[in-house]
């Protein structure tokens, strides 16, 4: 699975902005906002740089926007949350009441690592399986690995 990051006007929220991140392509939400910023609809497997990136689209975007971060910040007003689309199986787009901050962000970015099928040799998530010779499945990410991973020592 890949994530897919967006600036999106929530079309559910009267426009409201926010940056998403999207559980495939096809969780996008229909809001999204075309591409400007070299991070737009930006992809990635790993939801740790997925969440690098849509932090660092924020800041361009409020940049651009001319928000007055921390006089927001301070009157709690959260002017740009991220929002995660495609999370519940029931396909409901996301709301900005649920955004999350920065921090968030990051808190849902280690979860879901953590939950991921790592690559049995170097450690990437995946959700490929390769077959060793006695029929035992594994996570791989490529044939490289399940072949390096496979390699009996012993014969080398
Ligand atoms: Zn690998």
């Amino acid at each position: 699975m890949v994530f897919v990051v967006t600036r999106q006007k929530n079309f559910y929220d009267s426009g409201a902005h926010s940056v998403e991140i999207a559980y495939g392509v096809d969780n996008v939400s229909p809001g999204a906002m075309s591409n400007f910023f070299i991070e737009d609809f930006a992809e990635e497997d790993d939801p740790r740089e997925i969440a690098e990136i849509a932090i660092i689209l924020r800041k361009h975007w409020a940049r651009i926007l001319g928000i007055r971060w921390f006089s927001n910040w301070a009157e709690g007003i959260h002017p740009l949350p991220f929002t995660i689309s495609g999370a519940s199986s029931i396909g409901l787009y996301p709301t900005v009441n649920d955004g999350l901050t920065a921090a968030g962000l990051r808190r849902w970015a280690k979860e879901m690592y953590e939950k991921m099928p790592k690559c049995e040799h170097c450690g990437t998530p995946t959700e490929d399986e390769y077959q060793d010779e006695f029929g035992e499945k594994y996570p791989c990410c490529s044939e490289y690995c399940a072949e390096k991973l496979f390699i009996d020592p012993t014969e080398v």
